[in-house]
């Protein structure tokens, strides 16, 4: 369904992001691969693609919480895939700490990567869209877009921005092809929620299966993951011909945490 179209997922290395970045190749789609990691892992991952969806791969490392890394990103991906019409903007980090002790630095970077780095590639990215009347924008953002957790201040914020800006970039681009919208996962097991399941078990004294099921009931209806395939097949939708009329959306996958 995406032969032909290219497409660049930041932070596509590992967890949501891989997960995107294959559904998108299995379509058919020439990707433009971003993130960290081992080089040699990086390098298997990507040939790896190519040689199971029959597709151009390349990747390109930059750090997108620093200055104009995103749209350096977007540039490279339209430099090397002769365009770009996907762009999923990704990468994201966490920080977990009381608002009074959230340290400065930390929520510079969580709103940097989280918030600034989105708009900058959309920035980078709208002009080749609108000149060729085609685009899609996918914003993976959060539940926590929408509603709050405590000690996730900077987290939060910035994705609470992201809705915002996705709307905004909806609105720009109305009455042309190019689509912005957002997906809001709950609770997926990838090493960034590894990571809060792991200070979990510490804090609490429990085996990390047992403070993973703690973490999931405590907010997931569901009381089971989403995971990185589901959100994959969800951004394939955004991009295929059934949701062309549908923008500056906020689409769920949470097991029903935000029905609560
Ligand atoms: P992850 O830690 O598995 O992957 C993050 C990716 O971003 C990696 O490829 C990493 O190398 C890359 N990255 C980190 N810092 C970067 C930087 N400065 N520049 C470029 N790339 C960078 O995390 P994940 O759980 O797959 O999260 C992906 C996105 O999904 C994030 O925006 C996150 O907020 C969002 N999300 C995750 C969950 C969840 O439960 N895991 C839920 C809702 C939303």
């Amino acid at each position: 369904m995406l032969k032909g179209k290219t497409a660049l997922v930041t932070g596509s290395t590992s967890g949501i992001g891989l997960g995107v970045a294959r559904a998108l190749a299995a379509q058919g789609a020439s990707l433009m691969l971003n993130g960290f990691g081992e080089a040699s892992a990086i390098e298997a991952l990507r040939a790896g693609l190519e040689r199971d969806f029959g597709v151009t791969v390349h990747y390109n490392g930059a750090d997108l919480s620093k200055p104009d890394g995103a749209g350096g990103l977007v540039r490279d991906a339209e430099a090397r895939l002769g365009r770009l019409d996907i762009l999923v903007n990704n990468a994201g980090i966490q920080h977990v700490a009381p608002v009074e002790e959230f340290p400065l630095e930390r929520w510079d970077a969580v709103i940097a990567l989280n918030l600034t780095a989105v708009f900058q590639g959309i920035r980078a990215a709208l002009p080749g869209m609108k000149t060729r009347g085609w685009g899609r924008i996918v914003n993976i953002a959060s539940v926590h877009g929408l509603v709050a957790s405590v000690n996730k201040a900077a987290y939060v914020a910035a994705k609470h921005g992201v809705l915002g800006l996705t709307k905004v970039v909806a609105l720009e681009t109305a009455e042309i092809d190019v689509t912005c919208n957002a997906i809001c996962p709950g609770w997926v097991l990838t090493p960034l929620v590894q990571a809060q399941i792991d200070a979990r078990a510490v804090r609490e004294g429990v085996s990390i299966e047992q403070a993973g099921r703690d973490l999931l009931s405590e907010k997931q209806p569901s009381k089971s993951f989403t995971t990185p395939e589901q959100l994959g097949a969800l951004a394939v939708f955004l991009c295929s011909p059934a949701a062309a009329n549908m923008t500056g959306a906020s689409l769920t996958a949470d097991g029903g945490w935000t029905a609560q």
